[in-house]
């Protein structure tokens, strides 16, 4: 199978994820060391999807860095555009599940190598041959990866990729709350393709209201979707054609991380060599349903990355 590849920008680090549910961090007893970050999430979501897939970002040169790579590669993912820091270490997150299966973050970022890496160290003949361009998380907060994301954006989309943002907004990290959303905004209207969280479009739009209309006032020239993602009740989508929502699965989650990078890797695998779909309701609200399944699935699991469906393990899902 020769699909067009699936570039995902970012960091990735490792969640420490507390083996009890519902308690603090200072209360667990112990923690299952779980790979993760965004965008290496949506990497090996795709890749296990069955989609060609590659990351770029910056590791630690550390005993986490190349396990993390070594993660990528077990899974398929080209790391090729992968480079090593040689001073800083690699990012760590604890994340403690509450009782109901969200989560909450803490991180170790001193910085991490993945806040260093440099516009020079872009592998950008990789970055030219992506035909879709996933990004996100927390690449904008500081020099030098924020220019380093800003130049790969923009050698994606100069080169003909499809544009994928997902703004993944972690409070704590960034300085300020008026920071953050003027971050994200200053990238808003370069993305083709947008996946919030129906937090983050509280958020945004500073109403509490989740609506078509707040969705909405999100919209830009040169979107061709937006996807609003609201948990256990499915999602929302907007094209400038047509606009509904698509149900959730039922399922037991004992942890929602990685849900909703499951769900753009699955969209972004269905969509990569066929943009037409997005024209199309009728097929869109179908690689909706399969990115709500992959959500679901992932909910079902502990960490994020063990939690990636598979396409056998997809299809038992569907057929159940
Ligand atoms: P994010 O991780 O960005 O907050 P969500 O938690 O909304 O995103 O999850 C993304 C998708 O995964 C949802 O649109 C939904 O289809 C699925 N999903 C998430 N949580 C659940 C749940 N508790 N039950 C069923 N499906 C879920």
């Amino acid at each position: 199978d020769d699909g067009g590849l699936i570039v995902s920008f970012g960091e990735m680090l490792i969640d420490f994820v507390p083996t009890v549910s519902g308690v603090s961090l200072a209360e667990a007893p112990g923690f299952l060391k779980a790979p993760g970050g965004a965008p290496a999430n949506v990497a090996i979501a795709v890749s296990r999807l069955g989609g060609k897939s590659a990351f770029v970002g910056k590791l630690g040169d550390d005993e986490f860095g190349h396990m993390l790579a070594g993660i990528l590669k077990e899974n398929g993912v080209s790391g090729n555009g992968i480079c090593f820091d040689q001073g800083a270490r690699t990012a760590l997150a604890f994340v403690t599940l509450k009782s109901d299966g969200d989560r909450e973050f803490m991180f170790y970022r001193n910085p991490s190598a993945d806040m260093l890496l440099t516009p020079d160290e872009l592998n950008l003949e990789l970055i030219r041959s992506a035909k879709v361009f996933h990004y996100g998380s927390i690449s904008l907060i500081v020099e030098p990866c924020r220019s380093a994301h800003l130049k790969a954006m923009e050698v994606a989309k100069d080169a003909g990729a499809l544009l994928s943002y997902d703004p993944n907004l972690r409070l704590p990290l960034w300085p300020s709350a008026k920071e953050a959303r003027e971050q994200i905004m200053s990238i808003w209207d370069k993305a083709e393709v947008i996946k919030v969280s129906d937090n983050e479009l509280e958020f945004l739009t500073g109403s509490d209201k989740i609506d078509d209309e707040s969705a909405m006032s999100l919209w830009h020239p040169n979107l061709k979707l937006l996807l609003v993602t609201l948990g256990d009740k499915g999602c929302n989508y907007y094209t400038k054609h047509f606009h509904g929502t698509v149900g959730a699965f039922q399922v037991k989650a004992v942890d929602t991380t990685g849900a909703g990078d499951s769900f753009v890797g699955a969209l972004l695998t269905k969509i990569v060599d066929d943009q037409s779909v997005l024209e199309d309701e009728g097929k869109l609200k179908e690689i909706l349903r399969y990115a709500c399944a992959c959500g679901a699935i992932t909910t079902t699991k502990k960490g994020a990355i063990p939690a990636l469906p598979t396409v056998p393990e997809l299809d038992v899902f569907l057929n159940a």
